[in-house]
């Protein structure tokens, strides 16, 4: 989806969100992906050449999320009233008068943008969710690689290093390297040291973005397969193994 139209609600409902969440199946097989993505569409080549804001994780959820509201208004009659109902109080929309009146039959336009916003804010609350689940994330990047393992060199010489390899970025946004360190707790998510400055401020100048599925293995550079490491662990780790250690630091 583009930023055009777009109406974040930042006050995110996660107890709804948490509902789309139970409902994605982890992928397991290569052929899940062509159910949300299309392998070889300039969009797919894109988000796994650089970084985008727009990730292939939202582009997993909005598969499941929109099938899953789209009906509410495709069905059209009133007595669907209820269902939208729930999934704009849901997204934490205040519900306007023709939907508390349950006449939905002769606002359908609006209640097809009814529906989108609140699907797109559910969508954000739910990215937010499985952003911070690692081992989602892992298995995630681990199903993309299956089929970046396939890609060859001469059919996308633009972005792929070698075959089954994308190219690194020659840099990382700022926007991607805030996200992270947030996420992480500006802890390096291998030796768990603290690199916030704040408590050891030598760490500071240490803070480094590793790709957890390495491009080696033919990981991607979508967002959600970046984790914050310290230098010394970068240097040790290189592009040689898959981090699959389920680890989150707690608060205290
Ligand atoms: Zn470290």
């Amino acid at each position: 989806m583009s930023n055009k139209g777009k109406h974040w609600n930042f006050c995110f409902a996660y107890s709804f969100a948490a509902r789309v969440v139970s409902a994605i199946e982890i992928p397991t097989e290569e052929e899940y992906l062509i159910d949300f993505i299309d392998p070889g569409s300039t969009e797919f080549l894109r988000k796994i050449s650089l970084p985008q804001k727009d990730t292939l994780l939202h582009d997993l959820i909005r598969n499941l999320n929109y099938s899953d509201w789209e009906w509410i208004v495709d069905h059209g009659g009133d007595d669907v009233s209820n269902e939208l109902h729930q999934l704009v109080v849901g997204a934490e929309i205040s519900v306007p008068d023709w939907l508390q009146q349950g006449r939905i039959g002769k606002h359908l336009s609006e209640a097809y943008e009814l529906v989108e916003r609140a699907a797109g804010s559910i969508a954000e609350a739910t990215f937010h969710l499985l952003f911070a689940d690692r081992s989602f994330l892992i298995n995630f990047q681990r199903i993309l690689s299956t089929h970046v393992s396939t890609m060859r060199a001469e059919d996308y010489p633009a972005i792929m290093e070698k075959d089954g390899v994308i190219k690194r970025p020659p840099s990382l946004p700022n926007w991607l390297r805030n996200a992270v360190f947030h996420r992480d707790k500006g802890r390096c998510q291998l030796c768990f040291r603290d690199l916030t400055g704040l408590i050891t401020p030598q760490y500071e100048r240490e803070i480094q973005l590793d790709h957890m599925v390495p491009l080696n293995l033919s990981g991607t550079n979508d967002p959600t397969n970046f984790q914050l490491v310290c230098q010394s662990c970068n240097t040790r780790k290189k592009d040689k193994y898959l981090v699959e250690k389920p680890f989150t630091f707690p608060y205290w």
